[in-house]
């Protein structure tokens, strides 16, 4: 088993090393090799995502992710930029599959927004589909409009689609992972008014015959933004398009209150995946030492479930995760009164 340990910039260097030191503290043992990626990427090889990276990271069984971006790449030509090395990576490697678990430790429920009650012990996951929808299709641009009450005016427009492969995919990645949790489903569509959604909505259902024994629910997805904070808890897993899914996973990340716990991964057709922290580089704070490497630890637990099959180790990194929240200790983005305050190595 080899892991690719892709560090970047920011914050991204000083909370790899705590999760590569968590992984190291596991009885297995695993290979690992780093590359340069981002800006770091174009500082050693004038790329953000060189040639060696590229190779190392398929060539490995998962990638462990940092993040990228600083604010002095800002001016560069936009292929030249940090973010590109990361659509690079999904392109290359893909991935398909984005999975956000949303999680509030019991001991963090001040950090949310909302009433303690309503999310202490939140535990969902949003499956956001990566390769389809409004993001991608064609044609789409700016013209005269060919009809309607504003004909002859400019417009701006896009074209949402999903092809049916896309859509079984994705489908069975949710319904397999459902399978593994709490046996329930939620497929977010906008069936009443999209075409696109139509379809998915049906082919979600045709592929539910393969899983019984998952309880499958379709939601519309202003629906779903109102019961996710409304009700957050009554969910288990979501699954759902590219634009709602960037919508409703950055709302269930917003309930937890706390970025520097969320981690994510991002998987292909045979579960290799790219792991990365939720959140980004954070410039604002690097080299500090206090950023929270949890979101990137969790990151680390998630690929051992997903990519490398290893589930118990994963559960000891979760549940060490829990001993130390428990225990007191917070990093200054989740500190509160009455616990105690340390750095991003501690
Ligand atoms: P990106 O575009 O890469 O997602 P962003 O602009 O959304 O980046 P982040 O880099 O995620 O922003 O940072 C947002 C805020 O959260 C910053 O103030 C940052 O310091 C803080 N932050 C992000 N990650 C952490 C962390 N692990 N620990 C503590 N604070 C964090
Ligand atoms: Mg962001």
């Amino acid at each position: 088993m080899k892991i690719a340990i892709l560090p970047g910039d920011g914050i991204g260097p000083e909370i790899v090393d705590q999760a590569i030191k968590v992984l190291n503290a596991l009885d297995e043992k695993f290979e690992m090799e780093s590359a340069p990626v981002g800006g770091a990427g174009y500082e050693a090889h004038g790329h953000p995502l060189p040639e060696g990276t590229l190779k190392l990271a398929k060539e490995a069984d998962a990638v462990l992710f940092g993040a990228v971006g600083d604010w002095k790449y800002d001016t560069l030509d936009r292929p030249l930029r940090p973010e590109q090395a990361i659509l690079g990576l999904r392109k290359n490697l893909q991935l398909f599959a984005n999975l956000r678990p949303a999680i509030l430790y019991p001991e963090l429920a001040g950090a949310s927004t909302l009433k303690p009650e309503v999310v202490s012990g939140l535990d969902i996951l949003i499956i956001r589909e990566l390769t389809g929808d409004i993001y991608f299709g064609q044609p789409r641009g700016v013209r005269a409009a060919p009809d309607g009450p504003f004909q002859g005016a400019r417009e701006g427009f896009d074209t949402m689609r999903y092809s049916e492969p896309e859509i079984r995919r994705i489908a069975h990645v949710a319904f397999q992972t459902a399978r593994k949790r709490g046996k329930r489903l939620t497929s977010v569509d906008k069936a009443n008014v999209l075409e696109t959604f139509q379809f998915w909505k049906d082919i979600v259902t045709d592929v539910h015959k393969e899983y019984q024994d998952v309880a499958l629910e379709h939601m519309y997805v202003d629906n779903a933004a109102m019961q996710l904070v409304r009700a957050p808890k009554k969910f288990d897993v979501i699954v759902t398009g590219n634009m709602f899914g960037d919508i409703l996973s950055d709302a269930a990340a917003m309930l937890t209150g706390s970025i520097g716990m969320l981690p994510s991964a991002s998987l292909d057709a045979n579960n290799k995946g790219l792991y990365e922290p939720s959140h980004g580089s954070a410039p604002d704070i690097a080299g500090k030492g206090v950023a929270n490497p949890l979101a990137t630890i969790l990151s680390a637990a998630m690929m051992l479930r997903y990519s490398l099959n290893r589930a118990e180790q994963a559960d000891r990194i979760e549940n060490a995760v829990k001993k130390v929240l428990a225990s007191g200790l917070r990093t200054p983005d989740i500190h509160e009164e009455g616990t105690q305050r340390v750095g991003t190595t501690e």
